[in-house]
């Protein structure tokens, strides 16, 4: 059985001071839960919210090199000592405004894994490739670069979040059944490379306008194991209900 996730990406929100009190309140308001709860918040506080340790923590980027000459860049290394236990890899934002590629991607994935760190691989399309209809396409080709030179072990151990680029931060969100049909188009295509074993082990997640009016119906669909949650994470009673609503429709309350 897959694992069912929530994770909350704080992006570059929140100074230090406030992002500890944005931590306590979230202890104080999410419920039990056996799904696997993460947040990635900004780099100064990733060590602090680990030591917290009631939920799982994540960077939201690295350098893949281990070390060198690369000004203002933290390795994978690094991360993993403060307490990083998964890492964001090509988020839209990351894309778009820092050049990320498909290639910068792939290494990064790559290095994740062999630092034991766990990839959220982020793939979707933009508006203009959703409308002119390539997009399922695009995506599964979009993890198909990434996972390039990946063996199905490996791949197993990295978590997928489909995220349409038109869905972040602008509260539209994908239908549950947009959501669902590519969702499925990319365990569908993890079935064919790496037979469907491996497809059923690995968390597919959606993200893009996710919050707490709208999670019961993307988590009600078989192949949506969770979400990738922006700016509703930032509001620790809405983030703690969307975790409530998995406990409901997927199961889960401890
Ligand atoms: C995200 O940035 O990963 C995201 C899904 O943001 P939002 O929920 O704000 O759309």
């Amino acid at each position: 059985m897959r694992n069912v996730i929530l994770a909350g990406n704080w992006k570059m929100n929140e100074t230090p001071a406030q992002a500890r009190r944005l931590l306590e309140q979230l202890r104080e308001s999410l419920p039990k839960t056996s799904h696997e709860v993460v947040i990635f918040p900004p780099y100064l506080v990733l060590e602090h919210a680990a030591k917290a340790g009631f939920v799982k923590v994540g960077a939201q980027n690295c350098h893949f090199e281990e070390k060198g000459a690369f000004t203002g860049e933290l390795s994978l290394p690094m991360l993993r000592e403060v307490g990083a236990a998964c890492v964001l890899v090509g988020h839209s934002e990351r894309r778009q405004y820092f050049a990320e590629t498909d290639e910068t991607v792939r290494k990064k994935i790559a290095a994740a894994l062999a630092q034991d760190v766990t990839p959220f691989l982020c793939v979707g399309e933009t508006l203009p490739q959703r409308e002119a209809g390539g997009y399922l396409e695009f995506v599964t080709g979009q993890l198909e670069a990434a996972l390039a030179g990946l063996d199905g072990e490996a791949v197993k151990r990295t978590v997928v979040a489909y995220e349409p680029v038109w869905a972040i931060g602008t509260g539209v969100t994908a239908t549950a059944e947009q959501a669902q049909e590519v969702c499925a188009a990319l365990r569908g295509w993890l079935a064919d490379r790496y037979g469907k074993e491996v497809a059923q082990e690995v968390s597919i997640l959606y993200g893009g306008s996710m919050n707490a009016k709208n999670a019961a119906e993307l988590l009600k669909k078989p192949d949506i194991d969770g979400g990738l949650i922006g700016g509703a994470s930032l509001k620790p009673e809405e983030f703690a209900s969307i975790v409530k609503t998995a406990n409901e429709v997927k199961g889960g309350a401890r």
